[in-house]
C-alpha cells in the first residue's frame, strides 16, 4: 500500500488555504506521495473541486471573502461533491471551529502550524478509509459471477439516468435479455458450466455497447439488462441485433429435447423520452412484454412492438 501510493500516486488532494506559505509547505510535504492540487481562496476552490474532484480535501476554515465553512456547506450540497472527505484547517486550539467544522461534516482537522509527520499519517488514514470504502462499494454493486453490475447497482442507474432523460429531453432506451433454453444447457453440461456460459455472455454485451454511458448489468438468473442513455429506438435496435448475433455468433451447442441447438438469446427492446410524471415500472414492463413476445415469436429475436 505504502509503495503503491508513493509510486504511482493514485490519489489526489485540493489544498485550500489563502496564505501562499502554507500552500507551499503542505505541497512540500504531500507532493511526493499525492497528486496536488492548490486553491487560494474559497471561491477558487469552490470552482476547482467540482472539476477536479479530488480524493480528499485539506481546507482551511478561516480565510478572508468566502470562508472554510461556506466552503464546506457548499460542497455538501452539491451531489458530485458531498461524499469527498474534508479535513479542516485551524488555527492551533481553536475549540470552537473545530467543534462547528465536524458539525458541518468535515473527518478530521489539522492543526496550524503543521506537525509534518502528523499531516502525513493523518492523511494516509483517511486514503486508506477511503480506499476500504470504494473496494466495499464495487463489492455491492458488482454480480460476482459476471463482474458486471448487479441488480441493485441497475436499479440506481437506471433511476438516474431516467430522471437525466426527463430533465434533458432525450431518448433512453432499454434491452431487456434472456438467455433461450438456458435450463437444458445446464441440464446438458451441468452448473459450472451454465455459470461459464453466463460469463461469456457478459463479456459479449461489454463488447457490444457502444458508448461509455451504456450500462449493462445482471438482472438475476440468466436475465440482463442494458441501459442506453441519449439512444434512439433505431440506434437501440442496432445494439440489440449485435448482442444477438454476439450470442448466436459464439455457437455454443446444447441438447433441447434430445436435438442439437445452438445457444441464443432473446432482447426486448423500448425506447422513450419520458417526461415528468411517466413512471419507470412502465417503461420496465413494456421491455418485459417485449422480450416474451420475442420469445412466443420462437426466440432468438429483438421485438419492439409494445
Ligand atoms: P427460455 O428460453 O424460456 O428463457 O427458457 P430457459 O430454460 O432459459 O428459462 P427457465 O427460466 O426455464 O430456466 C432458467 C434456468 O437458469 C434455470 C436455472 O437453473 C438457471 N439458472 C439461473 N441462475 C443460474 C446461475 O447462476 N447459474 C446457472 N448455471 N444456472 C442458472
Ligand atoms: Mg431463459
Ligand atoms: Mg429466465
Amino acid at each position: 500500500m505504502e509503495k503503491n501510493l508513493t509510486n504511482s500516486k493514485k490519489f489526489s488532494l485540493m489544498i485550500v488555504d489563502d496564505s501562499g506559505t502554507n500552500l507551499t509547505a503542505m505541497d512540500a510535504i504531500l507532493n511526493p506521495d499525492y497528486q496536488i492540487y492548490t486553491a487560494d481562496s474559497g471561491e477558487l476552490a469552490l470552482k476547482l473541486i467540482p472539476e477536479k474532484l479530488p480524493d480528499l480535501v485539506l481546507l482551511d476554515l478561516i480565510m478572508p471573502g468566502m470562508d472554510g465553512f461556506q466552503v464546506l456547506k457548499k460542497l455538501k450540497k452539491n451531489p458530485n461533491t458531498r461524499r469527498i472527505p474534508v479535513i479542516f484547517i485551524t488555527g492551533s486550539g481553536n475549540e470552537t471551529d473545530e467543534e462547528q467544522g465536524f458539525a458541518l461534516g468535515a473527518v478530521d482537522y489539522i492543526r496550524k502550524p503543521f506537525n509534518n509527520e502528523l499531516v502525513k499519517a493523518r492523511i494516509k488514514t483517511h486514503i486508506e478509509i477511503l480506499e476500504q470504502l470504494r473496494a466495499n462499494e464495487q463489492l455491492v454493486l458488482t454480480d460476482p459471477l459476471t463482474g458486471i453490475a448487479n441488480r441493485r447497482n441497475f436499479d440506481e442507474r437506471f433511476m438516474m439516468e431516467w430522471r437525466r432523460a426527463i430533465r434533458e429531453k432525450t431518448a433512453i432506451s432499454f434491452l431487456m435479455m434472456d438467455l433461450d433454453k438456458f435450463k437444458s444447457y445446464n441440464d446438458t453440461y451441468g452448473h459450472p458450466q451454465g455459470d461459464a456460459l453466463l460469463k461469456t455472455a457478459a463479456k459479449v454485451f461489454e463488447a457490444k455497447m457502444r458508448r461509455p454511458g451504456d450500462f449493462a448489468a445482471r438482472l438475476g438468473g440468466e436475465e440482463f439488462g442494458i441501459i442506453l442513455p441519449n439512444t434512439t429506438l433505431e440506434a437501440a435496435l442496432t445494439i440489440a441485433e449485435d448482442v444477438r448475433a454476439g450470442i448466436e455468433a459464439l455457437y455454443i451447442p446444447t441438447f433441447d429435447e434430445s436435438k442439437i441447438t445452438s445457444t441464443t438469446i432473446s432482447i426486448g427492446v423500448v425506447s422513450k423520452i419520458p417526461v415528468k410524471g411517466d413512471r419507470i415500472e412502465d417503461f420496465i414492463t413494456r421491455a418485459d412484454k417485449n422480450l416474451y413476445a420475442a420469445k412466443d415469436g420462437g426466440r432468438n429475436r429483438v421485438c419492439h412492438t409494445n
